[in-house]
């Protein structure tokens, strides 16, 4: 087996034209019958790497996966692109089980798809005895690690694969990335010499900003403007939380609903049902939403509350833009959710080690939220990966925080905490520094203190800028266990004492209109064009979703419906040119999709509109309903001659026609047979030149035509 034909498998099947870095080489790995250790994030394509080798290979693909929703949704995606794929889990019933064991006992399924802990059942042993295996590949394997979250006691019983069959290569696949998975997984599946492939963590589509968490809720409202019936997470600390900010959500005209571990689990399901159907557009839950789903449209996740490690939000994010399209996160960080996180640790069960680690994880989203340099630097120089530049999509790169001289700010802010007693939040000595007129204000005498109202030049936004920057330069502590007081650190004694001067960064202040003003850029006609099919696309796709009962990602993801509203394709040649369109597809979707395409650019080309195609099209059209050439040259003011090759453009293109009314056989033949003498693209003059004109333009061109259809 070649990569030759591991890319021609990877367009049939799937429609892509070319493996993504580290898949063709992973999947050579394979065919080197080598064990594989393959670390990817969440969307980067792991998937394909193991599917490739088990369609090319001879015998049946054992892969091993931990959810059963995960797995049902590709084994369905497979049997959408005429994959033979099946699954086994506790979810069947045992006359399904049967079915599903004889059609592999015969050798019909090319991959099949089973949990952990029916592969270590005894009853499943006699089947895995009888097949012809070609590759195993266990998914999701840092769940035989017992040091993470996900660990699946069962997993670590999966060392019997390699005990009973060391010849079989097998794969393992993982979006985490530390060190110490990475090892137990090698050491506890017994891989021999294992082939270990690191892709990068960075996900460059996804654009990372980070907003102080105050009017939250606005900020929100106005996020959301800019996604309009599509689909996202939201992600809230509480339950509570989660209800009522979807509720909120609902009343300002937003399609959202909750989703939190105490609702019944048959609401549960129905909610993820509808999400991945895109029948609610957005979710407001706990991290408890998530895991298991593989919705490749998710647009945006925002973080409404502090995350509370790095590893979590990088997971979280990950789960917008798997398509590969432009996807945006967005997480508020406010010092009341490190309030929240600090109570909840310190209550929980854990030791006073797992706290303390529990704790410097949360410092580190804070460092990352307060940082002035590339978030995506930030986080994936956390995960150990090196990456040296700034790379242009996050909030940071766009509106590179200003240096200024905030010494003044800072002694004002010190000096208030003094003067205050050291007895006030952040919030409340924004507040004072602003002058406000809040009633605990002057119910506690803070109106009469040197430094109420001295801080108004700055917005309350601004202000949590530059205390959170005094904060992690320990010239303000808080008082965790004292109501989270704001003291003077040993840092900010300094700098009201001995005039030390504090360095300091902000975001260049932004009107709104500044703000939204690169979004409102007049998109081009192309660009209107492409956005008015991609809607008229999606309708079709919903629409046949709905007569056959299945999500319409299964029929095709928004990147397919993308590029074909780029490429608008109205050949089935064309049509497989569709990044994602493969050959069953073709077969069961090809048709109704370039009908549609066919109509709009009809539509278009009608309007005056110049799209590729168009006027073929419509010329095409005319001909279909029983006018001559001469007439539609005369109707449209062309000349014959240029309808004439209108219409060899559409038989090129695979449209049925006499032909013979333009080139009778011996003529086609002949000027065919001097095509070889020539390059594509063909210049007709040259041809013309050739038979010193013996044969006119028109005969020309429709030989080429028939030359091009018949594929010669
Ligand atoms: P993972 O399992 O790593 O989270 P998936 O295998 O689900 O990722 O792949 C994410 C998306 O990328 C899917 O929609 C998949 O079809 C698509 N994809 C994978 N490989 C390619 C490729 N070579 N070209 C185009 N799209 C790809
Ligand atoms: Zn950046």
């Amino acid at each position: 087996m070649d990569l030759q034909q591991a890319t021609k498998a990877l367009k049939k099947f799937f429609g892509y034209d070319a493996f993504r870095p580290l898949q063709a080489e992973i999947v050579q790995a394979v065919y080197d019958r080598k064990d594989t250790l393959v670390l990817m994030p969440t969307g980067g394509g792991k998937s394909i790497c193991y599917q490739i080798p088990a369609v090319t290979l001879p015998g049946t693909a054992i892969v091993v996966s931990p959810l059963i929703a995960l797995m049902k949704d590709q084994v369905e995606g497979l049997i959408a692109n005429g994959v033979s794929a099946a699954y086994l889990n506790s979810s069947q019933s045992s006359a399904e089980v049967r079915n599903v064991e004889d059609a592999a006992a015969d050798g019909y399924i090319k991959i099949l798809y089973v949990s952990p802990e029916k592969l270590v059942s005894q009853s499943f042993q006699p089947l895995l005895n009888r097949l012809t295996i070609s590759l195993f590949a266990i998914d999701e394997a840092h769940c035989i690690s017992s040091w993470g979250h996900d660990f699946r006691p069962e997993y670590t019983q999966l060392k019997f694969l390699k005990e009973q069959y060391p010849e079989v290569p097998l794969i393992a696949l993982t979006a985490t990335a530390d060190k110490l998975t990475r090892k137990d997984i090698a050491s506890q599946l017994k891989l021999q010499n294992p082939a270990i492939f690191i892709s990068s963590f960075d996900r460059p589509n996804i654009s990372l900003n980070v907003k102080p968490g105050q009017r939250r809720f606005e900020q929100l409202v106005d996020f959301l403007k800019d996604f309009p019936d599509e689909s996202g997470i939201i992600y809230c600390l509480s339950r509570k939380g989660c209800e009522s900010l979807a509720q909120k959500l609902n009343d300002k005209g937003f399609k959202a609903t909750h989703y939190h571990a105490d609702i019944p689990a048959a609401r549960r399901s129905q909610t993820q049902e509808d999400f991945i159907n895109d029948r609610i557009p957005i979710i407001c839950a706990t991290i408890a939403f998530g895991m298991g789903i593989d919705k490749s449209n998710v647009r945006f996740v925002v973080h409404y509350n502090l995350p509370r490690n790095l590893e979590g939000y990088y997971q979280e994010i990950g789960r917008a833009g798997r398509d590969g399209l432009p996807a945006s996160a967005l997480m508020f960080f406010s010092f009341a959710d490190v309030i929240s996180y600090r109570e909840m640790f310190e209550n929980s069960e854990s030791n006073a080690e797992q706290k303390a680690l529990k704790m410097a994880k949360l410092d580190r989203v804070f460092q990352f939220a307060d940082s002035l340099i590339c978030r995506r630097k930030t986080v994936l120089t956390y995960f150990g990966e090196p990456f040296n530049k700034n790379c242009g999509n996050c909030d940071v790169c766009k509106n590179p925080p200003q240096q200024f001289d905030g010494t003044i700010a800072a002694q004002k802010a010190l000096s208030a905490i003094s003067r205050t007693g050291e007895k006030v939040g952040m919030n409340l000595l924004v507040d004072i520094l602003r002058g406000s007129s809040r009633r605990e204000i002057f119910d506690n005498g803070y109106h009469e203190i040197k430094t109420y109202g001295l801080g108004k030049e700055y917005s309350f936004e601004d202000w949590m800028y530059i205390l959170m920057q005094l904060i992690h330069l320990g010239q303000i502590e808080i008082a965790y266990d004292d109501h989270n007081r704001l003291r003077v650190g040993e840092e900010g004694k300094k700098v009201l004492f001995d005039g030390k001067k504090v360095p300091l960064a902000m975001p260049k202040p932004k009107t709104k209109a500044s703000e939204r003003a690169p979004k409102r850029v007049e998109k081009t006609k192309t660009q209107v064009l492409r956005d008015e099919l991609f809607q008229v696309l999606s309708g079709l796709r919903r629409q046949l979703a709905q007569q056959r009962g299945v999500p319409p990602y299964l029929i095709f993801s928004d990147a397919t419906l993308q590029d074909m509203s780029f490429k608008r394709p109205l050949t089935d040649e064309a049509m497989l040119d569709v990044s994602g369109v493969g050959e069953q597809k073709l077969r069961l979707y090809g048709d109704a999709f370039m009908e549609k395409i066919r109509e709009f650019v009809l539509e278009q080309s009608k309007e005056g509109n110049q799209v590729k195609g168009g006027t073929q099209l419509q010329s095409w059209t005319m001909f279909k309903s029983g006018k001559s050439v001469e007439e539609i040259a005369a109707e449209r003011s062309l000349s014959p001659v240029t309808i004439s090759s209108h219409l060899a453009t559409m038989y090129e293109g695979g449209e049925m026609l006499d032909i013979d009314e333009w080139v009778s056989p011996e003529e086609c033949d002949l000027i065919q047979g001097a095509l070889s003498l020539f390059e594509e693209p063909f210049q007709q003059k040259e041809i013309f030149d050739h038979f010193e004109g013996r044969y006119n333009y028109d005969k020309i061109r429709w030989a080429i035509a028939d030359w091009r259809r018949s594929g010669k």
